[in-house]
């Protein structure tokens, strides 16, 4: 195809370098969210992705390209929140293609069956209208800025909000939550014995930048220290939940991870890597749905963008 062709061309020339970011996937044929990818789509992009880079885990292809020692396209790739997919569906693609990644984690999550948001949209395929006007009103007196979706609405309450409006909604959709969708504690140690790179994500997932500096001091600093407790070793990075900077963390969050002597950073702004390079806030793509077309049109134009930037 032409377009993967033009890609390869301005990859080889700019020895482009980008991480992609993936959450959970499904298996064939099950129902998926916007977040989601099925095993099928998922396998298309991983072997889209290695077709035009040579993929390394973060780490390395970091510290590749501050040592200004990248001579061909390359990539890594992360996955967030811990999925139970993640050991399931995912780690056996990863094995077949040969690829070492990078998951994170949120540590308070590791003895739970679900997140928050699983249950939300749980409660919203299943509740009646009555049920769903009557969470409208407990959200609208804590006072919550017009969002979307439920889940974007609950996502942006702080912690202790949070909790009052899930337990609001448990006693209805809690007995539907039948399976476990999370990594427990041997699953996240088997994929560290394998190789791949786990990193810190918060205790509880919230959005850092609505917590307060002692919230935020407990949910990094407590989260990295039961990871290295768990994995026996030190833990060297991290991704902020939701991750969009300047709105969902700012510099002292970052300062709070440099304190603890942590070395990479993700965040969720989309970007290739580019000379400004800050090792405590690096960007992430991630690629939608399953055709080539647009993803070769997508890394074009986050290509000629970073050209452009640095050009000025
Ligand atoms: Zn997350």
């Amino acid at each position: 195809m032409l377009k993967n062709s033009v890609l390869k061309l301005v990859n080889n020339q700019l020895r482009t370098c980008v991480i992609f970011n993936f959450h959970d996937i499904v298996v064939d044929g099950k129902p998926v969210r916007p977040d989601q990818l099925s095993v099928a789509t998922f396998r298309q992009q991983l072997s889209w992705i290695q077709q035009h880079f040579t993929i390394v885990r973060i780490d390395t292809l970091v510290e590749l390209f501050q040592a200004n020692d990248i001579n061909k396209p390359m990539a890594a790739v992360t996955f967030d929140d811990g999925y139970r997919s993640h050991f399931d569906l995912i780690k056996p693609i990863l094995d077949e293609f040969g690829i070492k990644a990078a998951f994170y984690v949120s540590s308070a999550h590791l003895n739970n069956d679900y997140y928050w948001h699983d249950l939300v949209e749980t409660f919203c395929q299943h509740s009646s209208a009555e049920q769903q006007n009557s969470l409208e009103q407990v959200l609208n007196t804590l006072k919550r800025q017009q969002r979307s979706s439920l889940v974007e609405s609950i996502k942006y309450l702080p912690l202790s909000d949070r909790a009052i409006v899930l337990a609001s909604i448990e006693n209805m959709a809690k007995p539907l939550m039948k399976e476990r969708l999370l990594m427990n504690a041997s699953e996240v140690l088997a994929l560290a014995a394998t190789g791949h790179l786990i990193g810190g994500h918060t205790l509880n997932h919230p959005i850092l930048a609505l917590e307060t500096d002692q919230t935020c001091f407990h949910e990094i600093n407590d989260d990295l220290q039961a990871l290295e407790a768990l994995l026996q070793q030190k833990v060297t990075t991290f991704a902020y939940p939701n991750g969009i900077p300047e709105q969902d963390f700012s510099l002292k969050h970052q300062q709070i991870l440099a304190d603890y002597g942590i070395k990479y950073a993700v965040n969720t702004h989309k970007s290739v890597l580019t000379k400004a390079l800050n090792t405590l806030s690096i960007p992430r793509i991630n690629l939608f749905g399953a055709n080539e077309s647009l993803h070769c049109n997508y890394l074009l134009r986050m290509i000629f963008k970073s050209v452009i930037n640095s050009a000025n």
